[in-house]
């Protein structure tokens, strides 16, 4: 049993360790004050663990300690992953991987100065509005595009710029929470709007609205069950119905789409998500919508629809507080520049992966599974999610690799530990991987990682 008073009185101070060669290492690469901390971290972390009955360490043990921390600290905690989960728009994972010209355009954007907020043939200041404002009315047919910071600030600022102090029109179908504690009655409170409540949860009717309309009301808000679906004996009022009904009373008609898209999810063997385009068509005075779901951009929330409504939402105060930053601009345009080419199938990694089929992705994974060369590998019929509150209870037809070891669960947390992290899924007690969702240039690594764990 050492004396813990001994064992304090052996650990060696402060100034003996910067003293030590290594430690004049550590402070050229992180600075003399982070490694004094680092230092004084351990140190103290090393007296509760003496007066806790354990040995003191020597000093070499303690510089060691101090390298390990610093290079814990020096690590930026926001790491790419490798997604072999399958679920193409997963929220948790950063949802929709840019395109190379997206990630390239925000890169250099970022790097330098630009004419963000300068009209350079005028030769004074500009609006960083205008950039992505053209492709968006282009691709959607809409007179005027806003972008702003997501999705739920297109929302909150639609609400607040246009139906402050009055009331805002909104099935009891729609009330709905799209996850992470954002619910639609709570935007609302926040934009100083208020809720009228019409129909039941199952079922609304453009009566239901008619009859709550008032000389207060202001705004009929439509929002997109984008996250859950209804069956049974349902309805809801059509968005066309809603239009006629918002325009005969002078109220403007906000669409919450969502996801949004502008491509048609039908011919990948989904259910129709409703379109950008149709809701415009349909009569919606605003559609918004979020960059970075199925759109496949930069996260920012976009705005479509009446030039003077996005004219009045451009000068409230709040856009400031809600505005996009320069990057998300830049990838904005360079992934909407994809649709305008026509080629958003082939470059935007999230229309790819929507594309991509079964048997593609049965080579991918028989190449895959042969390069990592660890036996007993098999592949299985399964689906692939697409997640993100687009398309809920909507699979794709997939193959999955499946490695049926031991252990299942212990795999699939070792490869979230390594580097690159990978993400996995643990399936009727197997480690699988569903490739649809691994990029492929992020093939060679994740063959390394499995080789070493399996092989
Ligand atoms: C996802 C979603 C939002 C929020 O969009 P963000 O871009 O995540 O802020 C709002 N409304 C609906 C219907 C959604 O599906």
């Amino acid at each position: 049993m050492t004396d813990p008073r001994e064992a304090l009185q052996r650990l060696p101070a402060v100034d003996r360790t910067l003293q030590t060669p290594e430690a004049a290492e550590l402070t050229d690469r992180y600075g003399h004050a982070w490694v004094v901390a680092a230092i004084r971290e351990e140190l103290d972390e090393q007296r509760a663990r003496i007066r806790a009955g354990e040995p003191s360490i020597d000093l070499s043990e303690l510089v060691g300690r101090v390298r390990q921390r610093l290079a814990e600290q020096g690590t930026p905690s926001l790491q790419g992953v490798i997604n072999a989960s399958g679920v193409i728009v997963h929220t948790n994972l950063g949802r929709a991987p840019l395109s190379t010209a997206a990630a390239t355009a925000a890169a250099e954007i970022a790097a330098g100065y630009s004419n963000l907020e300068y009209d350079l043939p005028a030769g004074k200041r500009g609006s960083r509005y205008v950039h992505a404002r053209e492709l968006l009315t282009r691709l959607t047919g809409a007179e005027a595009a806003l972008l702003v910071n997501n999705n739920a600030a297109a929302v909150l600022l639609a609400l607040a710029g246009l139906a402050a102090g009055r009331e805002v029109i909104i099935s009891r179908g729609q009330l709905v929470e799209i996850g992470g504690g954002f619910r639609i009655p709570d935007v609302l409170a926040a934009s100083g709007a208020q809720l009228v409540e019409v129909g039941t949860t199952n079922r609304t009717y453009a009566a239901d609205y008619e009859r709550a309309i008032t000389p207060d009301t202001a705004l009929i808000l439509r929002v997109h069950q984008s996250n859950f679906r209804q069956q049974g004996f349902v309805h809801q009022a059509e968005l066309a119905e809603l239009a006629e009904l918002a325009h005969a009373h002078g109220l403007v008609l906000v669409d919450d789409l969502g996801s949004g898209t502008l491509l048609d999810t039908a011919p990948y063997g989904l259910v129709h998500e409703p379109t950008v385009q149709e809701s415009l068509a349909a009569g919606a005075d605003l559609v918004t919508f979020s960059g970075d779901k199925l759109l496949g951009g930069p996260q920012a929330g976009i705005l479509v629809g009446k030039a003077e409504l996005i004219a009045r939402l451009e000068h409230n105060p709040l856009t400031r507080a809600l505005r996009v930053d320069k990057m998300a601009i830049a990838a904005m345009q360079a992934t909407l520049l994809h649709y305008v080419r026509g080629e958003a199938e082939r470059k935007i990694p999230v229309w790819r992966m929507l594309a991509a089929s079964a048997v593609e992705l049965e080579a991918r994974s028989e190449r895959l599974a042969s390069s990592v060369g660890a036996a007993g590998w098999q592949l299985r019929e399964g689906r692939s999610m697409i997640g993100g509150g687009a398309l809920p209870e909507e699979s794709l037809p997939t193959r999955l690799l499946v490695w049926p070891y031991a252990n299942p669960q212990v795999l699939a947390e070792r490869l979230r530990a390594g580097s690159p992290t990978v993400l996995a899924r643990v399936e009727d007690g197997a480690l699988v991987l569903d490739l649809r969702t691994v990029l492929p240039e992020q093939e060679s690594a994740l063959a390394d990682r499995l080789r070493a764990l399996l092989g």
